[in-house]
């Protein structure tokens, strides 16, 4: 069983970032108790078991002061098995890590950090908007591996404009040197809805070009590869197999609850979304109503979901899966698509199991939506 806890609160708007997030925070201790109160409520979703994976994400998970971060602890493990080795992550800015936070977190039962860094590089953070300084990105690694927590990943953006590759290497270079298991790398994408969005419209920024965020995304991961990561997913490298195992567990659509403000659920056949709004979040809950739209899934939805989110693992999709949930649709609609990709060199198949090639890893998400069913 997997749990994510959505904390939509952060200190200030990244221009790239279009998660759901308040900047008000006069009304963050009564919506962490909302959120305690929805895992109460909907502790029956998900089937018998342990839970295996307890993820805080954002937002900002950092930002929850001790008694918040007690008060959920707490209702999951008054509600939930959960078991002894579970990952339990937690999203981190490195503005919010000192000493003091970090002894806080680790006591109170987190094992993983996610740091989002970005970038090593000043220019690029201010550009970017992010709250923390070059210096603090690498300082809190330290501080969070000093008290005691090793299980970390920090977060790259790549596809930065600049004038050449000097700083991507830099950030990388810097990254190895702080020796974490976990580097998860985000090409920069402009959202609509985002500062730079806005900015694109205006003119007042240049769109991301294809030609360098493709070779920005070849340095990486030649660079990743020959410092030990595996690239067991397209944007997730590890080393020693020190895998996300909560993210690992989207990807091979296993069950999960999420709870809080825009939090997404899976069972298996339905999702479940709930609403992206604190202020109409924390009513519903008061009422004891769950805001959430619900969505089934058809045959095709299941099929295609697999396909974009397993071909972009080292595990692949399996074929006979395949041909389950999409009713037989798969093999008979798909076999020249699968034929071509094979002819380019994008796609193999190993004992039943589709995985991609390098070539085809630059086009991840084109392929699977070329093989996508009605
Ligand atoms: S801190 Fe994270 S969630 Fe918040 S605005 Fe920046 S990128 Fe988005």
């Amino acid at each position: 069983m997997h749990l994510y806890i959505h904390i939509p609160f952060c200190k200030q708007a990244c221009h790239y970032c279009d998660f759901h997030f308040s900047t008000h925070t006069a009304n963050k201790r009564a919506v962490v108790e909302a959120i305690a109160r929805e895992i109460e409520l909907r502790k029956a979703y998900l089937p018998d078991g342990d839970m295996e994976t307890i993820y805080f994400g954002g937002g900002t998970p950092s930002m929850l002061d001790e008694a918040e971060l007690h008060l959920l602890l707490g209702t999951i493990h008054k509600h939930f098995r959960v078991a002894p080795d579970a990952e339990i992550s937690l999203e981190a800015n490195p503005d919010d890590l000192d000493a003091a936070s970090l002894q806080m977190f680790f006591k109170a039962g987190i094992n993983r950090l996610s740091i989002g860094i970005q970038s090593f590089h000043e220019p690029h953070l201010r550009f970017m908007n992010r709250a923390h300084s070059a210096l603090q990105a690498g300082q809190c690694v330290k501080l969070a591996q000093k008290a005691g927590i090793d299980n970390i990943s920090i977060d790259l953006i790549y596809a930065i404009p600049s004038e050449n590759h000097n700083v991507l290497l830099a950030d990388l270079s810097q990254a190895f040197t702080l020796g974490v298991p976990h580097i998860s790398a985000y090409c920069l994408t402009i959202e609509p809805q985002t500062a730079f969005g806005s900015w694109l419209k205006k003119k007042k920024i240049k769109p991301i070009e294809e030609e360098y965020a493709a070779q920005q995304f070849e340095i990486l991961v030649k660079s990743l590869g020959d410092h030990g990561y595996e690239q067991y997913e397209i944007s997730n490298f590890a080393r020693d197999r020190r895998y996300s195992r909560h993210n690992s567990s989207y990807w091979k659509q296993h069950p999960y609850l999420g709870v809080g403000p825009s939090a997404h659920s899976y069972d298996g056949t339905s999702r479940e979304y709930n609403v992206s709004n604190n202020a109409k979040y924390l009513e519903a809950i008061q009422q004891e109503r769950i805001p959430a739209t619900t969505e089934m899934l058809t045959s095709a939805d299941q099929t295609n979901e697999y396909l974009l989110t397993g071909l972009r693992t080292i595990w692949g999709v399996e074929m006979q899966k395949l041909h389950v949930l999409s009713n037989g649709a798969f093999a008979l609609e798909q076999q020249q698509e699968l034929e071509k990709m094979t002819r380019k060199g994008w796609i193999r198949e190993e004992s039943g199991i589709l995985l991609l090639t390098d070539a085809g890893k630059l086009f991840a998400d084109r392929i699977a939506s070329d093989l996508f069913i009605d």
